[in-house]
């Protein structure tokens, strides 16, 4: 059972924004901000990972579509557009989905940050790893 699979069906209600063959938009739950949604494709896949090119041009198309609605029609001075990817990095539904968090200033509770290493680190070393 997976709940993305089961309101991409239709068979657990949810607040439909936008919909098409390939995916569905619904509000998040959660409204972390006014007019969180989530973008999802209709087929199963556990993350970005593992989904076809084809789906994933799809959805960044209709990601950006929505993520202009939503600035538009709430007023929101920008968004924040954020794809969990593994439980290392807050994946906790494990079908693909993409968020758009509108954004209406430094009041609205959510703090996207980098925190400085502290330790130190070797960049050329760090970049033979991924390239060699
Ligand atoms: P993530 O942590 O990236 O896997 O995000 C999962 C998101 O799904 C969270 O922001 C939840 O609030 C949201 N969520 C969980 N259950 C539902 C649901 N039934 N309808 C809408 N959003 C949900
Ligand atoms: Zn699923």
């Amino acid at each position: 059972m997976c709940l993305f699979c089961d309101i991409a069906a239709g068979k657990i209600p949810s607040s439909r924004v936008y919909e098409d063959d390939v995916c569905v938009a619904f509000l998040d739950i959660a409204q972390t901000t006014d007019g969180h949604t989530l973008v999802v494709p209709r087929e199963h896949f556990d993350s970005i990972l593992e989904c076809r090119p084809e789906v994933l041009q799809h959805l960044i198309t209709v990601t950006q579509k929505l993520a202009l609605q939503l600035k538009q029609k709430l007023n929101a001075a920008g968004c924040n557009i954020l794809i969990n990817t593994g439980e290392a990095a807050g994946q906790t539904i494990r079908h693909f989905h993409i968020h758009i968090i509108p954004r209406y200033d430094e009041s609205d509770g959510i703090t996207i940050g980098f925190a400085e290493r502290s330790e130190p680190f070797d960049l050329a070393e760090i970049l033979d790893r991924i390239t060699k």
